[in-house]
């Protein structure tokens, strides 16, 4: 845990949350500031600064991130209507907490594409 990270805060129960999925090693919860009806940020308890920091043989990880985005998605009843993962990375990739983190949006019809 890095004590100064606001997401290892919210990981350790530190700061408080609106918690949707906990194990080991990952956490959901949330967005404070929501985009859609549906907006949860997905991370890894372990501190990550940014996707940029993920080594070769976290490749696991990231995938098991990703499946867990699935799983809440379903969870969330938005499967079938559809959904948008997002990482952002780095300043002009948009990230702005340097805790390693996956959106998964939905819930209404979600303009734009990319960038
Ligand atoms: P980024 O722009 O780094 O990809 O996304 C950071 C996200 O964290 C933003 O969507 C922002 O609303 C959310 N966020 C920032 N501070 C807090 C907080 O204290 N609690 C929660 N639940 N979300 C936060
Ligand atoms: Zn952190």
């Amino acid at each position: 845990m890095v004590e100064e990270c606001l997401f290892c805060r919210i990981a350790s129960g530190e700061i408080r949350s609106d918690v949707i999925y906990q194990d080991d090693e990952f956490f959901a919860f949330r967005d404070i500031n929501p985009q859609a009806p549906t907006h949860v940020l997905i991370i890894p308890i372990t501190h990550v600064d940014s996707l940029n920091e993920i080594s070769d043989q976290q490749e696991n990880l990231m995938g098991r991130m990703v499946i867990i985005a699935k799983k809440l998605a379903e969870k969330e009843g938005i499967a079938k209507s559809g959904y948008r993962l997002v990482l952002n990375c780095g300043s002009e990739g948009g990230q702005v907490v340097p805790h390693l983190h996956l959106h998964l949006i939905g819930g209404r019809k979600l303009n734009g594409k990319i960038g």
